[in-house]
């Protein structure tokens, strides 16, 4: 059990200025942050290497006005960008919240590039749902695991320490509530005590605790969890004994399109040029265009629980430009067809349903008008054979609730106050989402790894020893 243990005379075997917990994008963030202003930084990170859910996503990182946009001489505002992520969270989060986060990620990604190395490029080939402008940040390779590796080759570059294997289970604290330290175990069950001046969270959420997901998402209980293991709620453990303020448990990030049953992220791009979802009957059921990850509600509500992308030779193409579409296609995971007949009979569907649907859309897109979910439907983007499709299913990726933070991330109690010493970022904090799935646009995961973990780390030298 993640217990906080009150012991004024805490005294560790190490001594250092900031424990970092966690080895993902907001930790590693942090801890870059941190130690460049001077601060002795030690990240601990369970697994036995870094990773989280940072190294199993797509690595896409939203942002405006940073010099890489500025480079593809893409035209972006931040106010606009915190217009997009208040409309699609319906006005729910903490507007000062996204500001902060929208502010710091410009600041955090051009650092990351120019003190740091590591080198960012803006997808402008397709929108994200209800992105107003081409802002998806990337490393070169377009993944999440290529993130980690640039992270982690740069923390290793300043005087870091970074320990894996090394669970902290326990937060130490002096009876007047200021953080002192923590306690870690090893694999073999020994104990390391850890005196730290301050404390950053930077260990995710709570999507692997199937108890903290029963209790707050049940609606998730029985889905697929395609995010990291490792992120087992100790930040809302945690701070539930500290009375900390913990706020929108019930958000979340899933996603509708998961190639079913390989397990493999179907890429979103195919939705937002053309492609479109139908169920085991052949029929559509949603706005595709609203966002991914409200649509794993979407997807799991179907007969069951499953639905098929359908897309077409074109949007195939731009499918393989994602390491996971390569991946689902080598696993066999897409079906074509010459004809939509073809097709149908392949996914083993109604030949009428779908050929209706496909009929539907057709004259949809050669009107360029909206459908009666709300969706536009665009000449430019009709589908042509070769037809492909594939088997999906919905999944819950990471949860968006947690602690509440202030404008240096310090972690607050109910009562207002700060709790000394004590930090979070990335999906430990409360994020952008607001309460609902239909509140994550996307890339608000490492917004707030990126963005709060760099606030975290410059907030360190702001403590008085
Ligand atoms: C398949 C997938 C695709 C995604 N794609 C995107 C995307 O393209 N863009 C986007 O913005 N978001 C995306 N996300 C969400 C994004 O991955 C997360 O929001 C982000 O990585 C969170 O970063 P983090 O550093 O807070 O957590 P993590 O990267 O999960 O790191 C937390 C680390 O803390 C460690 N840890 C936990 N507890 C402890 C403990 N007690 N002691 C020591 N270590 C501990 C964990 O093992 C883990 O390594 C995706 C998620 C998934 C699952």
């Amino acid at each position: 059990m993640a217990d906080v243990i009150v012991n004024d005379s805490f005294s560790g075997e190490i001594e250092i200025d900031c424990l970092i917990i966690g080895g993902g994008a907001a930790g590693l963030t942090a801890a870059l942050a941190a130690a460049e202003d001077g601060a002795s930084t030690l990240v601990a990170e369970r697994e036995n290497q870094l990773s989280g859910s940072t190294a199993l996503s797509s690595g896409l990182i939203p942002a405006a006005e940073t010099k890489a946009q500025k480079r593809q001489l893409i035209d972006d505002n931040k106010r606009t960008f915190v217009e997009d992520i208040m409309n699609k969270n319906n006005s729910s989060a903490d507007p000062s919240l996204v500001k902060l986060c929208v502010e710091n990620i410009t600041f955090a990604l051009d650092w990351l590039e120019e003190t740091h190395g590591i080198p960012f490029q803006v997808l402008d080939d397709f929108l994200y749902p209800s992105h107003t402008n081409f802002r998806m940040h990337a490393v070169p390779e377009v993944t999440g695991g290529a993130l980690i590796n640039y992270l982690e080759k740069a923390v290793s570059e300043l005087d870091i320490y970074v320990s894996c294997d090394l669970q902290i289970i326990n937060l130490v604290k002096s009876s007047k509530g200021k953080i002192l330290g923590a306690i870690g175990q090893r694999p073999d069950g020994s104990i390391e005590k850890i005196s730290s001046r301050s404390i950053i969270l930077a260990c995710n959420g709570y999507g692997g605790n199937t108890k903290l997901i029963s209790e707050n998402i049940p609606e998730m209980k029985n889905a697929i969890y395609f995010g990291h293991t490792g992120n087992q709620g100790e930040a809302v453990i945690w701070g539930r004994q500290l009375d900390a303020k913990i706020d929108h448990l019930s958000g979340y990030q899933g996603h509708g399109s998961v190639a079913h049953p390989h397990g493999i992220l179907v890429t979103w791009a195919l939705m937002m040029e053309g492609g479109i979802q139908v169920n085991k009957n052949g029929k559509r059921f949603s706005n595709e265009h609203k966002g991914y990850s409200e649509q794993a509600v979407n997807v799991l509500s179907q007969p069951e629980k499953i639905a098929f992308n359908i897309f077409d030779g074109r949007l195939c193409e731009l499918g393989r430009k994602f390491e996971d579409f390569r991946k689902a296609e080598e696993a066999n995971a897409l079906i074509s067809a010459n004809t939509i007949k073809g097709l149908a009979k392949k996914l083993g569907i109604s030949e009428v349903s779908l050929s209706e649907t496909i009929l539907e859309i057709d004259v949809l897109s050669e009107q360029n008008s909206v459908d009666r979910f709300g969706r536009n439907f665009d000449d430019k983007n009709r589908l042509q054979p070769p037809y492909y499709a594939v088997k999906v299913t919905g999944a819950l990726f990471h949860t968006q609730g947690g602690l509440v933070i202030d404008k240096q991330a310090r972690v607050i109690q109910n009562n207002g106050s700060v709790i000394q010493n004590l930090y979070a970022c990335g999906g430990a904090a409360c994020g952008v989402s607001g309460p609902d799935v239909s509140g994550y646009l996307s890339g608000n995961g490492l917004l707030t790894a990126i963005s709060l973990g760099y606030i975290a780390g410059k907030s360190i030298k702001r403590i008085e020893f």
